[in-house]
């Protein structure tokens, strides 16, 4: 019997709504499965509770959370009662970094039953995965010089380490896919980081000769990701690159209700977090239409990250199943409730 520890947290907003729902949905999945079990911690740090205490988690909250095999997140985030910047980095960010979760990897899959703003999405299929500690969005050693010459510098910080331990990661997706790793490069207008990073890339491909690999500038990759998504499979970015493709992937995916996002860490110290794209949309709140789909989804990618990909590729044609059937959300066009776009997956998931 494999036994999963899982830190449950719901934030706030529809969060709370969608979670339950995944878990419900991952409940089924161990009993189907038989050899799995899963035990749910649930932690209520949000910004009800950082109304009543004044933090968004408890001193020791990481402490708390540590022992888990993976962190499963809602959404946080109630702008009309807590600022963003201190629900975000109090819970979110202060979990990403202190847990070292390198590396974003974010799906775009083209789902038959939702409409995507492609004219022609040609059943697209592909992974990003995002470096995500540091780059373009470095901190250190950045300026601004005032006076009559005003100006700001900022700094991009590769590592060796940073860029290497990414590429892996992307490299191992790929040798569980189609085997193919496209690099986001800007090599012929950035001048010191991304021919290094191209080398870096070009080393790694060295350690995985059966992988075909592609080099595509930053500004033609947008663009191919919207005329000829289909031609991809895993795509290895930078911190500010990535960021950008993944925000494509998900516009031409249709729907921000349905897309779904892991952080990783790598060096096994802390749990990976797993959480859907969306926020806490307070605007549907209560209304039992949020669309849990984005939520199931981030479940199959920590059943993958468990190993379980089997199980994970079974939920994963069940919740296109349903929503190929017309079972949707009103977000997606469709009239069911969040309850009964579940309980259709979980019916989906008995017959496979
Ligand atoms: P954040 O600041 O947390 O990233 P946001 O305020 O930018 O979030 P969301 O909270 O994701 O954005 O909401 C954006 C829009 O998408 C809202 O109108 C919201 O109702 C809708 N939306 C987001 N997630 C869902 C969902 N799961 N189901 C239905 N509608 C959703
Ligand atoms: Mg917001």
């Amino acid at each position: 019997m494999k036994d999963f520890n899982i830190a449950v947290i719901p934030g706030d907003g529809i969060g709370k709504e969608v979670v339950s729902e995944a878990v419900r949905v991952l409940e089924t999945a161990a009993d189907l499965h038989g050899g799995l079990s899963f035990q749910f911690t649930e932690y209520p740090w949000n910004c009800d509770y950082y109304l009543e205490h004044g933090v968004m988690m408890p001193e020791d909250g990481l402490e708390q959370l540590q022992p888990h095999d993976a962190v499963f997140l809602g959404a946080v985030g109630d702008p009309n009662k807590v600022p963003d910047h201190i629900s975000l980095w109090g819970l979110l960010i202060n979990i990403r970094r202190s847990f070292e979760q390198v590396v974003n990897i974010r799906p775009a899959k083209h789902i038959k039953g939702v409409r995507s703003p492609l004219h022609d999405p040609k059943g697209f299929d592909f992974i990003v995965v995002r470096e995500n500690s540091e780059g373009e969005y470095s901190e250190s050693g950045g300026r601004i010089h005032q006076g009559d010459d005003e100006i700001a510098i900022q700094n991009a910080v590769f590592t060796k380490k940073g860029t290497r331990r990414a590429m892996d990661y992307a490299f191992k997706l790929a040798e569980s896919r189609r085997h193919h790793v496209t690099s986001a490069t800007k090599s012929n207008g950035i001048v010191h980081s991304m021919p290094f990073w191209d080398e870096v890339f070009k080393e790694t491909a060295i350690d995985f000769p059966d992988i075909k690999t592609r080099k595509v500038h930053i500004d033609a990759l947008s663009a191919f990701l919207v005329s000829q998504p289909e031609t991809f499979d895993v795509i290895v970015a930078s911190n500010l690159f990535g960021d950008i493709l993944t925000d494509v992937g998900a516009a031409i995916m249709g729907s921000i209700g349905i897309a779904p996002s892991a952080n990783i860490n790598l060096n096994g110290k802390y749990p990976s977090m797993f959480e859907p794209v969306h926020g806490s949309a307070p605007d549907i709140v209560g209304k039992g239409i949020a669309n849990p789909i984005g939520q199931i989804w981030t479940a199959k990618m920590m059943l993958d990250h468990f190993g379980e990909n089997e199980l994970g590729n079974h939920l994963l044609s069940s919740i296109e199943n349903v929503l190929d059937s017309g079972i949707k959300t009103p977000d997606l066009g469709g009239k069911a409730t969040t309850e009964e776009v579940t309980n259709a997956v979980i019916n989906e998931l008995k017959k496979l």
